[in-house]
């Protein structure tokens, strides 16, 4: 993307599971061109305060300050027209009219930078994600490490019960996890061992 010059807009996504440092990423891009004197403004579903109202916020607690949206509309609504950059974390809390939202930014001239979660708690894709990706001019997908045994990991585990489509939480509620340990929805408490059924070392303890 850095080739590109001039007054031209464009939509980049970032998106990947929960801890694989997608509001890192975004954070870094959008330090870099604040650094470089371009007009910066950031916005985050209001829905997800988790860390704080008024800032994105990483895990590593890497943050900037945000404006809180209820709705991507805000977006064009809160917007400084002189803004060149607009960064929009957690995406995927907002739902599908953001994909004609970014559109028109990127029309208009805006440089658009999105992250956000790719799959659900079930492995699905998560919308507006999907259609973002086919939009976008770049994409990144980052990956995390899988907290059972250290494998590149795609998918967020949802640790309590709760069928939601949308349950906001960080560690304790959800973890990051490989292909192979993902276990959509719930994992219940029995299938604890059977991360890996192919591995008789892994077999239930005291089980058949
Ligand atoms: P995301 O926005 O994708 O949820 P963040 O940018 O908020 O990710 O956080 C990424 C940081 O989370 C990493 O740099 C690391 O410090 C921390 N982290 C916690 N758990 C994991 C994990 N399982 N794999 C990788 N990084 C993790
Ligand atoms: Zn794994």
């Amino acid at each position: 993307m850095d080739v590109i010059v001039g007054h031209m807009g464009w939509i980049e996504v970032i998106c990947g599971p929960m801890f694989s440092g997608k509001s890192e990423e975004l954070i870094r891009r959008l330090r870099r061109a604040m650094i470089a004197r371009r007009r910066v403004q950031v916005f985050k579903p209001a829905l997800d305060s988790r860390y704080s109202e008024d800032h994105i916020v990483s895990h590593a607690d890497t943050r900037l300050p945000s404006i809180a949206i209820n709705h991507p509309g805000e977006i064009l609504s809160q917007i400084d027209w002189r803004t060149q950059v607009i960064g929009i974390d957690e995406a995927n809390f907002m739902g599908p009219d953001l994909v004609e939202i970014a559109t028109q930014l990127a029309d208009s001239g805006k440089q658009v930078l999105i992250a956000g979660l790719d799959t659900d708690y079930m492995g699905r894709p998560f919308v507006p994600i999907p259609d973002l990706l086919c939009l976008a001019e770049s994409i990144t997908k980052t990956l995390a490490i899988c907290m059972r045994c250290g494998n590149l990991a795609k998918h967020t585990q949802r640790l309590v019960e709760n069928e939601d489509l949308i349950v906001v939480g960080a560690a304790g509620m959800y973890e990051a996890r490989c292909r192979r340990c993902f276990e959509p929805g719930l994992p219940r408490q029995e299938s604890f061992s059977f991360a890996h059924p192919a591995l008789p070392s892994m077999s239930k303890p005291g089980g058949e």
